[in-house]
């Protein structure tokens, strides 16, 4: 082995698991480092206390004198917890998060400091920003933006920082973050929503969107993890023979969690609930070495902070167990990519799951109408759906043998086609007899609470229906679900204003309001019927069957980007008021850059990893080959040819390899400097995809045929099957 692997190894193989105490009573530590509301109404005035929960409830703005009143109370309390320094936390388009930490503390003179901290400082800060993606914004107009409290995520302390929840906007107004638009879709399904709602329950005021994911990640150890150069820039292995036993035996899925690992899970979920976030379930995934964390489900902005925190909690607890967190959708060629299945639905503000089926045939209807038109949207925007889930590293995961395919469909389970199909062809085009609608309640009542095909339900579709929800599965492990949410709450906003009209419509003709959802409900059944697919979605044979019912099927990135910019995407975000035209464009072009970056550094770690490290080891394998067969020869002489025939087949098959693998890099290095000198941010992505990305494959399978010839001994990366299966 070589040195440095050969000590990473040993580095395992000596570790121990921390001792980390399970959890009890885990009601006494939940959300004890949250600025909650329960927290709230003991530091604040009572006005004050009424104003900010009127905020968090409505979206309402929080007045200055009161954001005083709650930048006091939030220092003292974060104070209180240790905390040092502050920071607002946000979310630009990098991916991550951002931080930018300020001290509390204030000298006011020689020998004197207070503790300080305003409302100013709490509503408004201007980070030094210019270093985030803006997609062109901020270099056309004012090269500055700020970052702006967002009330409805409670602030939290995290390593003795207060860390305030804001949303990131350049000075001329537009959004350089994932939440802003986040929020502004949250509150366009909210409103259209109600209106919906309204026919069947007055009382309801508000409806958020709700959301439960499940976050997928692989563990590595540090020694590992720092001796794969690979690993270390772009989160993938680039190269590496599939190990002889991956996961055909399915025997880590629900098998027993290693000690160590436990004790990481341990440690990050005690972090996570006193963060507020409600973990629940824990377990191994279908790979080895990979695992999910789900959470209950939870309002939907909020949710997706913690996701984001989560991310980050993982991270930085990893480390301190000599692990390493691999968020990427595609950690190992050859095993089960990682997701963040993203389970969606809409509640009301009077308690009710507005996605499911209730006790009576009222609710029925209104379940059938929400449900009914959430296939409707999806049907209609399917593109923008799968362009909300586009990334580089995304890409190696769908439409894998293992992964949603890369092709938007909805599965809805046959209990539930069944009476969808009952539906469209039951109602009558003409007016319904009394008996006629007292026969449709009656079928409507029938659907069960709870539906059986919930069991079995079908993994392998994008978007599924499970019993009470829909599970949008095609969102990559890597992504801030922010960018799917967004999409998903901005179009069933759209399709629910275009239900609402057209119900009314029909009423206005003389319709009772039943009849008039119903018929109303079955030409968007009819209309959306071919986005729905119950069968298998990894088979080939879907991705024919697709294509004849004309559904898209954006295999990649650059392909999947290309809708932003469609007139009635403009269109259908800017009339909802959630993007504008340009924040959309800016949007798609911080995509295609980050697309290309990621490409690029992993076509140079390609080149460098076979230039610095395999090359020379195979050559330093082929010296010993020369020498023993020249030593060989000398001792044998004409004797020789028998004994030194592997050894000249082995040095020949190298030479094969290694030339190929060389002439590829070259090849691939002439081909990214073309590719960067394409003018055209689109044109120059697809360039990476198509001239420079196709020689991944290659110049992998040829250097993986080494790692097999090469003697063990000499190799220089730690293989997969020492990083996956070392316990
Ligand atoms: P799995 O998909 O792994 O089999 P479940 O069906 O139990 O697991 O899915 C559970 C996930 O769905 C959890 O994260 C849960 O919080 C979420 N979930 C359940 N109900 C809702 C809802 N009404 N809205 C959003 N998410 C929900
Ligand atoms: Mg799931």
């Amino acid at each position: 082995m070589s040195s440095t692997r050969k000590q990473a190894y040993q580095d395992v193989l000596h570790r121990k698991p921390l001792h980390i105490e399970p959890m009890s009573r885990i009601s006494s530590i939940f959300g004890e480092n949250v600025f909650h509301l329960e927290v709230m109404r003991e530091y604040l005035p009572e006005e004050a206390y009424k104003s900010i929960k009127e905020s968090v409830a409505t979206g309402s703005r929080v007045e200055r004198r009161i954001a005083d009143q709650v930048a006091t109370a939030m220092k003292d309390w974060a104070i209180s917890k240790g905390a040092t320094h502050y920071t607002h936390w946000f979310q630009p388009l990098t991916g991550s998060t951002a931080e930018k930490h300020d001290a509390f503390f204030k000298p006011i003179g020689p020998g004197k400091a207070i503790e300080q901290f305003s409302g100013d400082l709490l509503v408004q800060q201007e980070p030094d920003a210019s270093s985030f993606p803006n997609g062109g914004i901020r270099n056309t107009f004012e090269a500055r933006g700020y970052t702006a409290w967002d009330p409805s995520s409670p602030a939290f302390v995290i390593s003795n920082t207060l860390c305030i929840p804001t949303i990131f906007i350049a000075y001329t107004g537009e959004a350089l973050d994932y939440k802003m638009p986040l929020l502004k879709a949250l509150a366009a399904v909210d409103q259209s929503a109600v209106e919906v709602c309204q026919y069947f329950d007055k009382n309801v005021t508000k409806v958020s969107a709700t959301l439960g994911w499940e976050q997928e990640y692989f563990l590595v150890d540090k020694a590992f993890y720092n001796a794969r150069p690979d690993l270390m820039m772009t989160g993938r292995v680039l190269f590496g023979h599939a190990p002889a036993k991956g996961q055909q035996l399915d025997d880590h899925y629900f098998g027993s969690i290693p000690e160590r690992v436990t004790a990481f899970m341990r440690d990050f979920e005690r972090e996570s609930i006193r963060l507020g976030i409600p973990v629940t379930t824990r377990h191994n995934e279908v790979a080895p070495n990979q695992f999910e964390c789900a959470p209950m489900f939870e309002e939907c902005n909020l949710a997706n902070d913690h996701n984001l925190l989560l991310m980050d909690l993982m991270e930085k607890i990893a480390r301190k167990h000599d692990f390493r967190v691999l968020l990427h959708e595609k950690p190992f060629a050859g095993l089960n990519g990682s997701g963040k299945h993203n389970n969606w639905s809409l509640a009301t503000d009077t308690g009710v799951n507005l996605l499911a089926p209730g006790k009576n045939p009222k609710s029925n209807l209104q379940f059938l109408t929400f449900f009914v038109n959430t296939i409707k949207a999806i049907h209609d925007n399917a593109d923008l759906l799968r362009a909300a889930i586009a990334s580089a590293s995304n890409d190696h995961r769908l439409g894998g043998h293992e992964a949603p395919p890369a092709i938007i469909s909805a599965f809805i389970g046959s209990q539930l086609t069944q009476v969808l199909n009952d539906l469209e062809s039951n109602i009558k085009a003409g007016k319904m007899t009394p008996q006629d609608k007292t026969e449709l309640k009656l079928n409507i009542g029938k659907i069960p609470q709870i539906l059986l095909d919930n069991t079995d339900r079908n993994r392998t579709s994008p978007f599924a229906f499970t019993g009470n929800k829909f599970e949008f599965r095609a969102v990559g492990s890597l992504a801030n679900c922010a960018q799917a949410m967004t999409v998903l709450n901005t179009i069933m906003a759209k399709q629910l204003q275009l239900f609402k009209v057209a119900v009314d419509a029909r009423i206005a003709k003389g319709n009772s309001k039943d009849e008039a959802i119903l018929k109303e409900l079955q030409q968007l059944i009819s209309d959306s019927k071919n986005i729905r697919f119950e069968g298998n979605g990894y088979g080939e044979e879907w991705v024919k069957e697709a294509k004849k019912r004309g559904l898209s099927n954006l295999k990649d990135t650059p392909s999947a980007l290309k809708v932003w910019k469609k007139k009635e995407s403009i269109q259908l975000f800017e009339e909802q008021g959630v993007l504008t035209e340009r924040e959309l464009l800016a949007r798609q072009e911080i995509e295609f850059e980050k697309y290309i970056l990621r490409v690029q550094i992993e076509a140079r770690l390609i080149g460098d990893m076979t230039q610095n490290h395999i090359i020379p080891a195979v050559i330093n394998y082929q010296n010993q080959l020369v020498q023993n067969v020249i030593g060989l020869r000398e001792v044998l002489g004409k004797d020789a040819a028998g004994a030194t025939k592997v050894q000249e087949q082995l040095l020949k098959d190298l030479s094969v390899h290694l030339d190929k693998m060389q002439t590829f890099s070259r090849e691939m290095l002439e081909k990214r400097k073309a590719a960067n000198k394409v003018e055209n941010i689109e044109k120059r992505a697809e360039a990476y995809r198509d001239t420079v990305k196709v020689y991944f494959d290659e110049i992998a399978y040829h250097a993986n045929k080494l790692e097999i010839l090469v003697d063990d001994e000499l190799w220089p990366f730690p293989k997969l099957r020492e990083m996956l299966f070392t316990k």
